[in-house]
Parts: structure tokens; sequence; C-alpha cells
């Protein structure tokens, strides 16, 4: 009878010549043989190449055996258990980390504060030198020097991590101070709440008591007058009383739509600093940072590779970093500079050829056998909300829309909605692999 081994490079060559090396690369190459007494198995690293590998091939497989005279059945295994002594040499035997995501997670409920996001944590440079001094300056001395402190900047580009840093840092050395972090939105939320449910005197006593109020994304106060009414107040208050206030928007005080003169005017009261977007060598030491924090091996020339392939922000870096680590999970293969151009291929050739959001809701919707109109109607069941959130993650990851953009297209759900559909989704990712896998199979097909 014909050896395992020859039969095994007889399928192997046949796969060669039946995909595209690209295919070859992603489905086959990661295959491994493994012989028993009674059969030969094809094992895969993940359920997703085996059932790739099967469904196309295990009939020619099959036919391919017989032709050859081979009588052992070919079986297709994934690799969960530690890889036999003779397969392991393609392996690279690490903990499975899907995400450097530390924004996720651990946020105390009495100040809104998430541990994670401190000054420790936070890379400075040119971009943001002026903000970050300004931030550590008003953590050691909160409400003597500059009162509010004004941060504005384009997303992704470290707002809320500074905020929060700020927050921690006093947190840290003046245990008894009453400090609250919150988005726009949740003030707004609060606001409604109390004209709801009368409690107006308890809400303003919450707030106008505060220390320090650390208020994220003001561009979301809303144009409610209540609300900016309500801010108002707060605000005053906070201000005579020497009480801090910091305040984080995506633009200038002055061009912030929607918001009263008077407030536009106060906000300019104190000190206003940018956050630019950080120039190559800022970013290269931001992955450093990140991948040291997740305690993975990142090569400094694949650092630098990706610092030069995303420009934009820093979710974006983290975002591309998250995807060499994805691909690296998934093959099992070492994160190198081969690994990295692989995984960031389509972002860099065809940053141009945008996926569209139709072709993310139907793709999505196939995957998991549900109907389009069921992804974006009403129903809440977990076989309608789960593809639908993963849809909604995904189009915010694939395409530029924002998230009320994004919010309209899912049968006009509000933009807190995707948000935390978002945030849901990233944070199962970390512990829940299937669906990691899930997202980067997904993620794979919608790139083409
Ligand atoms: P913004 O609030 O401005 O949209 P975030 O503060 O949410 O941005 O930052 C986006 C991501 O990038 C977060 O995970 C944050 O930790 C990270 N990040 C941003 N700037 C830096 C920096 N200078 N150093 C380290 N991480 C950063
Ligand atoms: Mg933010």
């Amino acid at each position: 009878m014909m050896q395992s081994k020859e039969i095994w490079e007889i399928i192997q060559s046949h796969l060669k010549k039946k995909l595209t090396p690209q295919q070859y690369k992603t489905w086959a190459n990661p295959l491994l043989l493994s012989e028993n007494e009674n059969s030969l198995e094809i094992i895969a690293p993940n359920h997703f190449i085996r059932q790739w590998i099967s469904e196309r091939f295990s009939k020619e497989i099959e036919a391919l055996a017989k032709e050859h005279k081979y009588s052992k059945p070919i079986t297709f295994e994934t690799n969960n258990k530690k890889p036999a002594k003779h397969l392991e040499k393609k392996y690279v035997q690490k903990e499975e980390i899907i995400s450097t995501n530390i924004a996720v997670g651990n946020i105390s409920k009495s100040t809104g504060l998430n541990k994670n996001l401190n000054f420790e944590n936070f890379v400075t440079g040119r971009a943001n030198q002026l903000a970050t001094a300004a931030a550590k300056q008003v953590s050691e001395k909160p409400g003597e020097s500059y009162n509010p402190l004004f941060i504005y900047g384009g997303v992704g580009l470290g707002k809320t991590h500074l905020l929060q840093s700020i927050g921690n840092k006093v947190k840290t050395e003046n245990k008894d101070l009453k400090i609250k972090y919150l988005h726009a939105e949740k003030y707004v939320t609060d606001v409604v709440k109390a004209y709801e449910g009368k409690t107006f005197d308890q809400f303003k006593k919450n707030y106008h008591s505060l220390d320090l109020l650390l208020i994220d994304d003001i561009q979301f106060i809303g144009k409610k007058n209540r609300t900016q009414e309500e801010f108002f107040y707060a605000f005053n208050t906070l201000i005579e009383n020497k009480k801090q206030i910091i305040i984080t928007c995506d633009s200038y005080p002055k061009e912030i739509e929607g918001v009263d003169e008077r407030l536009r005017t106060r906000f300019s009261w104190g000190l206003t600093v940018a956050i630019e977007p950080p120039e190559l060598e800022m970013r290269v030491a931001i992955l450093l940072k990140k991948a040291n924090l997740s305690k993975i091996n990142l090569p400094e020339d694949v650092a630098f590779f990706i610092a030069k392939q995303i420009r934009s922000n820093v979710r974006e870096l983290e975002g591309a970093l998250n995807r060499i680590l994805a691909l690296s999970n998934f093959t099992k293969y070492p994160i190198d500079l081969n690994l990295a151009k692989e995984a960031l291929k389509d972002l860099i050739a065809v940053r141009g050829r945008q996926v569209t959001i139709e072709n993310i809701q139907k793709t999505v919707a196939d995957y998991y056998k549900i109907k389009i109109s069921d992804m974006v109607g009403k129903k809440r069941s977990r076989n309608f909300s789960k593809p639908r959130q993963i849809a909604m993650t995904l189009t915010r990851e694939l395409t530029n829309l924002s998230y009320p953009e994004i919010g309209n297209y899912f049968g006009g759900r509000h933009h807190t909605t995707v948000m935390h559909a978002c945030d849901e989704i990233e944070e199962q990712r970390l512990t829940n692999q299937s669906l990691g896998q899930d997202l980067g199979f997904l993620t794979q097909v919608l790139r083409g």
C-alpha cells in the first residue's frame, strides 16, 4: 500500500493546482498530517479551515486515495489538542490573544473610571504633548490651575484615554474626592430621567457636589434646551466652587454645533488644548507599548510597517495590530513582516475600494442563515440580535460610516445602540473564541 506521506504529497499538489497561491497559503498551507492505525487525519488549526477544505475537497481527496490505492479512510479534524511531536514545528505555542484593546471592562460603577486607561499606558509625543502636560498638571492640583480644561481632537486620538487618566490619577491621590466620568450622552439621559421621575433635586445634588467632573464628547450634549440649561447651572456651580471640570470634544469650542453661545464661551474660559494625529515615531511607540502591555512579541520592523500604513488615528492602529494578531492566531504563524503584509493587504491595496454596508448585511445574514429584513428589523431574539450586532461591528470596522449613520441603516436605531453593540462584540471576542473566528472569517470574505 502507498505510504501516508506519499498520498499526502499527492493531496497537497492537487490542492496547489486547484487553489490560487493566495488561497493555498491561507487554507491549505496550515494543514497538517497525522496518522494512526485506522485512519489518516488531515488536521486544520481551526474549524473554519477544516470546514472550508472538507466541503470543497473531501470528494476529490477520496477519489485520489482510491486512484492511488490508499486504503485507510481520510478524515478532517481540527487541532484543539496540543499537536503531536511530529507536527510541532509549524506551530507557535502561545496564548491566544485576540485583541490588545485595553478600554474594555473594569469600569467602576460609582466613578465611571476604567483603571486600564491611565497615564502609564498613554504614550506621549509631539501630537499630544501639550494636552498631556495640561492633563497632568490639572490632575495634580484639581480646581487650581486651568478650569475648565477643554481637550479637543478627532476620533480615536486618545481623548477618552487622557480624560480617564486624569480621573484615575486624582482618584489614587485623593481617595475622598467625588469624581465622575461620563459621556455627554449619559448626561442627557440623566437629565431626561430626572425630569420624568421628578428627581431634579437629587440630580442637582449629585452633580453639584462633585469635586471633579470629567465629561466626554460634549458635542453630544444635545440640542435640547433643558439639558444645556442644566449643564450650564452645573458648570457654573462647580467652577464657582473651584471644582475641576474637564471636557473633551471633537471640535474647538466655538465650532460645536447646536450648543448655546453662553456655554461655548464658558468652555474656553480655562485652557483649550488640541490632540493631533500622531506622527510616525509616535505611532511606532504606541504599537510597541500596546504589544508590550499584552505581552506580544512585536518585532520593530513590523511595528514600523504598520505605522507607515495606518496614519489616521490610534484606534485604527490598534485595529491593524489586532488583525495581525488574529491572523497569527488563525494560522498559527508567528508575527513577522510577511504575516503583517498578508493581514493588512486589503487595507493597503484597496483603501479606495470600500466594503459596502449592503454587502456586509447580506454576507452576515447569509452566514447566520437569517433574512436581511430580520437583521434590520425590530425582532430582539438572540438569533437576530447577535448577527445584527456582528454586522454593526463589521460595518464600523470596514466602512467609514459613523455610529448614527450605521444606526440608520439598521432600521433607524439610535447611535448609542450601535456603540453598545460594537462594545459588546469587542468585549466578547476576547473570551469567545468561536466569535473571534466568525469575525475573522467574515472580515476575510468581505474584504474579498
Ligand atoms: P478618542 O476618545 O479620542 O476617540 P480614545 O481615547 O478612545 O480616542 O483612543 C482610542 C484608542 O487608542 C484607545 O484604545 C486608547 O487607549 C488608544 N490610544 C489613543 N492614544 C493613545 C496614546 N497616546 N497612547 C496609547 N494609547 C492610545
Ligand atoms: Mg472618546
